[in-house]
């Protein structure tokens, strides 16, 4: 075999409105608040870590459905001019997938999603011929099921690193777990896949304490995990390194002021994607998008607010 190794970058799943608006604090349930500001903007998790890859480097497709919108045109402008191939994502005949968004003074959020389009997206829209130059294949929990095993599968046949950001959370097959060679997730979806008797460490915590999480995850089939752990950085979990001492590599926090920290958690998704596509090390990748998603924090917005590699590179000094 000759040639360069591949290098592409497909990101199969979602892509949503995002109605946000910006208040001093969440209301509670039954409670009306005022709001001081609103905004539209293109989001999706998938749309968003496809943007967040590309724009630190990637050569990224995006597979994925938008409805015959305004909002659909919108999505589709803001990914492709962020760089990303949409030339995959269908234009179903349903309303354009929706997140309506709250975000409170300290970058706080909560999030309800509306599928619309998303739901749409079936096995037969992941066409093998799309993974024919893939080096990562990034999914996550937006669209159905069935087609995200499929793309894991798709993904897996052509020999690509299968990267599974477990979000929103949801019970997967064995079969996913057992396509997924990285599993990305935040502290509390990593404590609801691993079970009530999961404690996940808090931030000072040692390597020590991380080694039953680590091995919790081994034992259901995920050998390379990583758990992000909001301000507080993240943890490389690899099972497939040689020695016990880099089995377990802390990511310190990239220290910023956040303002908001919607899609935080796709920029460091991305970012991942981006840097195991161009051959990092999985710690390598995680330090890189720790940067990455911290610059991404300090602005109000997702995909407007992604870093290009430059901004990240100048970050890291
Ligand atoms: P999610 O948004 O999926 O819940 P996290 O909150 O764990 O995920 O955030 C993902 C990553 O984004 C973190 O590991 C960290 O690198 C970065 N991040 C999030 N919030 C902040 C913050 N306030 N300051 C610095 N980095 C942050």
């Amino acid at each position: 075999m000759s040639g360069a190794p591949k290098a592409g970058i497909v990101v199969v799943g979602s892509l949503n409105a995002d109605l946000t608006i910006y208040t001093d604090r969440l209301p509670k349930p039954g409670e009306t608040v005022h709001g001081n500001g609103f905004a539209v903007n293109p989001g999706g998790k998938s749309a968003n870590q496809a943007v967040a890859a590309s724009k630190l480097g990637g050569q990224v497709t995006l597979i994925g459905a938008v409805g015959e919108d305004p909002n659909g045109t919108m999505l589709l402008d803001s990914t492709a001019s962020a760089g990303v191939d949409v030339s995959r994502v269908l234009r179903a005949d349903v309303a354009t997938g929706v997140a309506v968004i709250s975000v409170d003074a300290s970058g706080e959020n909560s999030i309800i999603i509306s599928a619309g389009a998303n739901g749409t997206l079936t096995p037969a829209d992941v066409e093998p011929a799309a993974f024919s130059d893939a080096a990562v294949v990034c999914l996550c929990l937006e669209v159905g099921i069935d087609t995200v095993v499929a793309a894991a599968q798709a993904g897996h046949d052509a020999g690509a690193t299968v990267l599974l950001n477990l979000s929103p959370y949801a019970e997967v097959p064995e079969e996913l777990a057992g396509l997924s060679d990285v599993l990305l997730v935040n502290a509390h979806e990593a404590s609801l896949f691993l079970g009530s008797e999961a404690d996940i460490p808090d931030a000072e915590a040692g390597a020590g304490a991380w080694e039953p999480v680590r091995s919790q995850f081994a034992d259901r089939g995920l050998q390379r995990v990583l758990v992000t752990l909001g301000a507080q950085g993240s943890v490389v979990l690899d099972s497939l390194a040689h020695g016990a001492e880099d089995q377990i590599t802390r990511i310190a926090p990239t220290r910023v002021t956040a303002v908001d920290t919607t899609g935080a958690g796709d920029a460091f998704t991305g970012a991942v994607a981006a840097r195991l596509a161009a051959g990092d090390s999985l710690a390598h990748a995680a330090a890189f998008a720790s940067v990455a998603a911290a610059l991404a924090a300090t602005k109000k917005g997702t995909q407007a607010a992604y870093p290009s590699a430059a901004e990240v590179e100048e970050l890291r000094g």
